[in-house]
């Protein structure tokens, strides 16, 4: 089979084909190692790549289906998982120089659930270390690039997930979300993210970044792959105190969604309409604004209820987001001290210079703005003004929240200001890129699932955002697929209609 026909096929049209037989796990192994053969030196979507491990892989799935039998539902599809998630004897190096050579004994949860659905797991992505960042131009082992545009960047922090998917190296992938992680990476590479409700996912094996707000999340080529792994890979986990069931989404019923009688709010804090604050701006772009004028106007057609409201406490999202998840880190990455694990300076002279050391070398800027940051809201003079303020802000935001869903059954807005920027152009200024995240991080403070798809006629892709309520996957899910189908109605006519044309 041709690669181009192979890879028009999304990830669970592939497993069925390699059930048939109509091709084999290993074709599908290779193409994806030939794609990468030819573009991963430019885009660096992966930190580290095991192709024997695949390619043994992809024999024993063929063979298996050679026996006949059930089946399991992702047998023999190529998918990448970043690299903060863990696979017992593969690197996971969290996109640091503190992990540079860390092989971890045990593999997460969620990965070992891909595993066992029979997906074979090509390679580790790049990511913005730690999770910290908004480009994976955070990350010790350099930037990653965007397939789209290569001079632009993937977003972050699961850039690496995004470009691997978006460039054809893998055919869906896993990201990890704390505060719009696998959202904003989808949005900038034209892809499909999804959030799941928080504690649906284990996070057990997931190297932990802001414990209170961390999950694991696909990125996939579309709504119905991102259903089908969110389905795989959520369930409570004896090794997660925090984790929890939901409900499971039912895939078939999104093949024809509809949106009719659908109560769709979109908060004006988020529509781009409030521009600045506290002497910031964040400008949402014009192509941003389009989509988003685009997508109403087409969900009323088809008979939703769209309407815009006020949701003022989300003006300080970002503050409360930006003080607890610092806290959050500088707590939990405290266990890298130079003793249990990975780097450790080599010219310490006593405890005091090791700790100094390894931390200063091991740890890149970002982290160490957020390490700082940290100890700041959570030291004895700021702790009520800055920590707990922000936490009982957080509570209000979920009231609110609450409140909105009691009369929307999800809320939209972009997941973005703007389409992907140029490599460089982000970074100059650490809080314009907080402030950026205005739009993804109240879903993650309130612990709520978020779906970003791909809608609009830019050139670049726009990513719009369907917020829904705990255990709302199925609702903004519904919501996405039917931007999604609209969508791929539209280009095939242009298609069509430039044949036509020429
Ligand atoms: N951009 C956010 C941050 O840097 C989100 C990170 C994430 O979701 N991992 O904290």
């Amino acid at each position: 089979m041709k690669r181009e026909e192979i890879f028009s096929f999304s990830a669970f049209e592939l497993a069925r084909k390699i059930r048939e037989k109509q091709i084999r796990a290993q074709e599908a192994v290779e193409a994806v190692f030939q794609n990468i053969d030819e573009h991963e030196s430019n885009i660096h979507a992966y930190i580290s790549l095991d192709r024997e491990a695949a390619m043994n892989e992809a024999r024993h799935c063929d063979e298996l289906v050679q026996k006949g039998g059930e089946l399991p539902p992702l047998l023999g599809v190529p998918m990448a998982v970043k690299d903060n998630l863990l696979l017992k004897g593969r690197k996971a190096t969290c996109g640091s120089r503190m992990l540079e050579n860390y092989i971890p004994p045990f593999t997460a949860t969620c990965v070992q659930k891909l595993q066992d659905a029979g997906a074979i797991l090509i390679g580790k992505t790049n990511m913005d270390e730690f999770g910290m960042g908004i480009s994976t131009e955070h990350s010790f082992f350099g930037p990653t690039r965007n397939p789209l545009d290569p001079a632009r960047v993937p977003g972050g922090s699961s850039g690496g997930s995004a470009a691997s998917v978006s460039g054809n190296m893998a055919f869906a992938a896993l990201g990890t979300d704390t505060g719009g992680s696998v959202r904003q990476p989808a949005a900038y590479c034209g892809l499909v993210g999804l959030r799941p409700t928080y504690g649906t996912v284990s996070r057990h094996g997931l190297v932990a970044f802001a414990s209170s707000m961390d999950i694991a999340g696909p990125l996939t080529r579309g709504t119905r792959d991102a259903a089908g792994i969110c389905n795989i890979v959520t369930g409570a986990d004896p090794k997660d105190q925090t984790s929890i069931s939901g409900p499971k989404i039912d895939i078939s019923s999104l093949e024809q969604a509809t949106v009719k009688g659908m109560r769709i709010g979109i908060p004006r804090e988020l529509s781009g309409e409030s521009e600045s604050r506290d002497g910031f701006s964040l400008a949402v772009s014009e192509e941003v604004k389009a989509s988003l004028e685009d997508a109403v106007r087409i969900l009323e057609e088809e008979g939703a209820q769209v309407e815009f409201f006020d949701m003022p406490i989300l003006s300080y999202a970002v503050e409360m987001y930006y003080i607890l998840s610092s806290a959050e880190a500088s707590s939990n990455l405290s266990r890298f001290d130079g003793i249990r694990y990975g780097y450790r300076d080599p010219d310490a002279k006593d405890l005091a210079s090791l700790y100094t050391g390894t931390r200063s070398t091991g740890f890149g800027l970002e982290v160490k703005r957020r390490i700082l940051m940290g100890n700041y809201v959570l030291s004895t003079e700021h702790f009520d003004d800055c920590y707990r303020r922000a936490e009982s802000a957080r509570k209000k935001l979920c009231r609110s929240f609450d409140e909105a869903f009691s009369r929307y059954d999800v809320l939209l807005s972009p997941t973005a200001p703007q389409v992907a920027p140029l490599l460089g152009e982000s970074g100059k200024d650490a809080l314009q890129n907080y402030i950026s995240d205005l739009f993804t991080v109240p879903a993650s403070l309130a612990g709520i699932p978020a779906v970003s798809v791909p809608f609009g006629k830019t050139s670049l892709p726009v990513g719009l955002q369907f917020t829904g309520p705990r255990f709302g996957e199925q609702a903004i899910l519904t919501a996405a697929r039917f931007l999604e189908i609209h969508q791929e109605e539209r280009k095939e006519k242009e298609a069509k209609g430039g044949t036509e044309n020429a």
